[in-house]
């Protein structure tokens, strides 16, 4: 790419935005003047902070799944289920559209997401030969499945308003409830915390030939 093509990067320029107010800063200045926050160029330690947040949502997904996730009672019968076995007695019971809906809110979207979310910080911390044309096929794969990172939440609370609704059985949540829901939670933190620019700055270093 010619250099006329490429636009100058506020980074050169010494220019960034204010990660508060988006107020447009001098870097030497350190603070923002409107609102006082601190400001740099990129923010270097989201990634470590990234990976601490994915390394423990990618543990967590070992409790949520081999520890029941509810507990349902009913006429002193007790019947625990894990995210399969739930998954399981729903295509028994001949309702597979809501066991398809369950298997890809309760394993496939997060499992993506740890997965495409670790793909893209060994890319960043490791500079793996990966092309630019995965990676930014990989970043809009995240950035759609984030959109549907609700639907986890949705099913459960669907799911329990169903059973409950029979009157016959009565649903409770069971120890991988939390798991999951944290597994949930520091997935969308560790999206969140990540500072994207950095991925974009090793796209456009002219050392990166892929
Ligand atoms: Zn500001």
């Amino acid at each position: 790419m010619s250099k006329l093509s490429r636009p100058p990067q506020g980074e050169s320029l010494g220019l960034t935005n204010c990660p508060t107010c988006k107020f447009l800063c001098h870097l030497e200045q350190g603070n923002c003047p409107r609102c006082g926050q601190a400001v740099q160029s990129r923010d270097r330690t989201s990634v470590q902070k990234s990976w601490a947040l994915l390394i423990t949502a990618a543990i967590l997904l070992f409790p949520a799944n081999l520890y029941p996730i509810t507990i349902m009672t009913s006429q002193g019968q007790v019947r625990q289920d894990t995210i399969f076995s739930g998954i399981n007695h729903l295509v028994h019971l001949d309702l597979l559209p809501i066991a398809i809906i369950l298997f890809t809110a309760s394993i496939l979207v997060p499992m993506l997401k740890i997965f495409g979310l670790a793909l893209y910080l060994t890319a960043i911390s490791y500079r793996l030969p990966i092309s630019k044309r995965t990676l930014m096929a990989g970043f809009h794969i995240i950035e759609w499945i984030g959109r549907w990172s609700m639907l986890d939440l949705f099913v459960i609370s669907i799911t329990a308003a169903l059973i409950n609704m029979g009157q016959i059985w009565d649903a409770k949540p069971a120890p991988a409830a939390t798991a999951f829901a944290l597994v949930i939670l520091l997935t969308q933190l560790a999206a969140k915390v990540l500072d994207t620019r950095l991925l974009w700055d090793r796209l456009e270093s002219k050392d990166d030939t892929n």
